[in-house]
């Protein structure tokens, strides 16, 4: 059954949250991070007046442009890590639990359910056997 967490586990649950965002968040970073920097450094970036990628010479080689952009680039991981810690925050704010029938939602904490119990937030709560 479900039953409601205390404060500090309310703060535990939050901060777990938190952490496997920012863990995912680096990964999904570091991935775009990667494939941006040689993506970029192959010469090809998308040309917004053509709508498709175009092969472009920034001069010099893949060898000495990868790099330079690397480090253009790393502010990838850095967005891509608040973006995802944002994202994973919001959604797990806006989870919501039947605790009577065990319906899972979103976003509509204290809406009556057609069980006849209320939806609360899922971060609130916990399922014990
Ligand atoms: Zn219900």
């Amino acid at each position: 059954m479900w039953v409601k967490r205390t404060p500090e586990e309310t703060v535990k649950r939050q901060q777990d949250v938190i952490r496997q965002a920012r863990s995912d968040g680096l990964t999904i970073g570091i991935i775009g991070w990667v494939l941006g920097a040689l993506v970029v450094s192959a010469g090809w970036v998308v040309s917004f007046r053509a709508g498709f990628a175009v092969q472009t010479n920034f001069g010099g080689t893949f060898w000495t442009r990868l790099p330079v952009f690397a480090v253009v680039c790393t502010p990838i991981v850095f967005l891509a890590r608040r973006i995802e810690t944002k994202r994973a925050v919001r959604n797990a704010q806006l989870r919501t639990v039947c605790p009577q029938c065990d319906t899972a939602a979103e976003g509509n904490a204290g809406v009556p359910c057609s069980c006849g119990g209320t939806f609360v937030p899922s971060s609130t709560m916990k399922w014990v056997e």
